[in-house]
C-alpha cells in the first residue's frame, strides 16, 4: 500500500524522497515561474488551446486527506491545443491552500510571489487506455493550474465552496446534484506559461503538462476560509485542512515557455 505522506514536519514534502526518489528528479513540480526567462512562443497562439468541458462532468466532492477533490465524468469533456499534441479528457479537480489571510498556499508561484490558493484542474491523454496506465507516461497527464487571489465573491466557485462543509473528514463524499461547468473557474483571459512537470504529491510521476494560467481569479476570503471546513489528520489529532502545498522544485535547466 502507499507510504504515508502528508504536509507536516515528519511526513511532508522535505521528506516525500524517502519514499518517493523522483522527488528529486530532474522534471518536478511545482516551480517558481521566472516571467523573464519564460520564452514567448508563437507556436502556442498559432494553435490555441482549446478548452471544452461539460455543465453534467462534475459528479461528486470528496475529502481525500490531502485536499478536496470534484471528481469528473470526463465524457463531454476536451482540451487540445496549445503545448498538447494529442486530446486530454478531464477526470478531476482540488486545489492547495494556506493559512488563513496570509498570501502563501500556491504551489507555482510567480516571480517569487506566492498566492493564497491555487486550483489544479487535471486531465489524461486519450492515446492511453484510461487514466491509471496515463499517470506515469512523460505525456500522460496535462493539469491547469488556476491561481486564486483573495478579492469579491466567486459566484462559480460557490456551489463547490458551500460543499465543504458537507466533507468534513477524509473519505466523506458527496453528490453534485446540480448542472456545474467547470470552465467558469477560469480565467476570463487564458494566456498561460507551460513547462513539463510533475504530480506535485505521492508518487510524484514525471508526467504532467503543466498549463499554469496568469491571470488569477479572485475569490472572497470567506470562500478561502470555507476551505477551512475541511479536516485532516495533524500530528496533535484532527485539525482544519491548510498549507496542503509543495514548495517550488529546482528548474534543473527547463524551459518555461509562454503564450
Ligand atoms: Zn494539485
Amino acid at each position: 500500500m502507499a507510504h504515508a505522506w502528508g504536509y507536516d514536519q515528519q511526513h511532508g514534502p522535505s521528506k516525500w524522497h524517502e519514499h518517493f526518489p523522483i522527488a528529486k528528479g530532474q522534471r518536478q513540480s511545482p516551480i517558481d515561474i521566472v516571467t523573464g526567462s519564460a520564452k514567448v512562443d508563437q507556436a502556442l497562439s498559432d494553435k490555441p488551446l482549446k478548452i471544452s468541458y461539460s455543465n453534467n462532468c462534475c459528479q461528486s466532492v470528496t475529502n481525500t486527506g490531502h485536499s478536496f477533490q470534484v471528481v469528473v465524468d470526463g465524457a463531454g469533456t476536451e482540451i487540445s491545443g496549445g503545448p498538447l499534441d494529442s486530446t486530454y479528457k478531464l477526470v478531476q479537480y482540488h486545489a492547495h491552500w494556506g493559512p488563513l489571510g496570509e498570501n502563501v498556499g500556491s504551489e507555482h508561484t510567480v516571480d517569487g510571489v506566492s498566492y493564497p490558493a491555487e486550483l489544479h484542474l487535471v486531465h489524461w491523454n486519450q492515446k492511453y487506455k484510461d487514466v491509471t496506465e496515463a499517470v506515469d507516461k512523460p505525456d500522460g497527464l496535462a493539469v491547469i493550474g488556476v491561481f486564486f487571489s483573495r478579492g469579491k465573491e466567486h459566484a462559480g466557485f460557490k456551489p463547490i465552496s458551500d460543499l465543504f462543509s458537507k466533507v468534513p473528514r477524509k473519505g466523506d463524499k458527496v453528490d453534485i446534484n446540480f448542472n456545474y461547468d467547470p470552465a467558469c473557474l477560469l480565467p476570463a483571459q487564458r494566456n498561460y506559461w507551460t513547462y513539463l512537470g510533475s504530480l506535485t504529491t505521492p508518487p510524484l510521476f514525471e508526467s504532467v503538462t503543466w498549463i499554469v494560467m496568469k491571470d488569477p481569479v479572485e475569490v472572497s476570503s470567506e470562500q478561502l476560509a470555507a476551505l477551512r471546513n475541511l479536516l485532516w489528520e495533524t500530528p496533535s489529532g484532527e485539525g482544519q485542512m491548510f498549507n496542503n502545498y509543495r514548495p517550488p522544485q529546482p528548474l534543473h535547466g527547463r524551459v518555461v515557455r509562454s503564450t
